[in-house]
């Protein structure tokens, strides 16, 4: 079974990244679990599981990495959580058992878009937050100061459509495919939203 990466092969760093095989990780962050209704619990853990298959397109589902791992969603997790890499203690803790000091946090409210320059961080981090309910509003920011206070290097980087976040899917697993499209098929981004809307 062929990943996608493996059968479009164009770009610089693309070939890069093919002669050192160093992937990043691809963080799901739990950390604003308890902020969700039941309903909505569920319906983070159908997205990440929808995730899990993504990166399973792409990569290897164990860089897919979920951190706040706790048992209500280990619970609610419909795929084999031993095929991913599930930490159940805070991102930060995470980052730097792995050596990580700098990260790409994926933010609608970022100023800036992401770029090809972004590419080349060990890790980018996706909120695991769903926003049927509630006011979640500016939850993405804090997981930035969260890591911040802990000395992590966070780039605050968000995806637009021809320069809008409106019209960007907000899933969590969409979040996931545009960005691997950006990196892995070299996909400019709107070209990437449009594809997954
Ligand atoms: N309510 C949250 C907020 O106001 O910060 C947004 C949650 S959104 C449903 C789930 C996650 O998808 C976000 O935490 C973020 O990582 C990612 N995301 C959604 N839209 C994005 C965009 N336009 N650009 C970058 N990341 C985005």
């Amino acid at each position: 079974h062929l990943k996608k990466f493996e059968i479009v092969v164009e770009g610089k760093d693309l070939r890069e990244r093919l002669c050192q095989q160093k992937w990043p990780y691809f963080i799901i962050d739990f950390m604003h679990w308890e902020k969700h209704r039941e309903k909505e619990k569920k319906k983070v853990a159908l997205q990440a599981s929808q995730s899990y298959g993504i990166i399973r397109d792409y990569l290897w589902g164990d860089r897919l990495a979920l951190t706040w791992v706790n048992e209500e969603f280990k619970e609610l997790a419909n795929f084999p959580l031993e095929k991913v890499t599930a930490y159940e203690g805070a991102t930060w803790e995470f980052l730097k058992k792995e050596g990580i000091e700098r990260v790409v946090l994926l933010d609608p409210w970022a100023d800036k878009d992401l770029s090809e320059n972004d590419f080349s961080t060990e890790a980018f981090i996706i909120g695991g937050i769903v926003d049927t309910g509630g006011t979640k509003k500016k939850t993405t920011p804090k997981i930035g100061e969260e890591l911040e206070k802990r000395g992590i290097k966070v780039l605050r980087r968000k995806i637009s459509l021809r320069g809008d976040i409106i019209g960007v899917p907000d899933r969590i697993n969409l979040i996931l495919e545009i960005v691997l499209k950006m990196i892995l098929e070299g996909k400019p981004m709107d070209d990437a939203v449009l594809e997954v809307q």
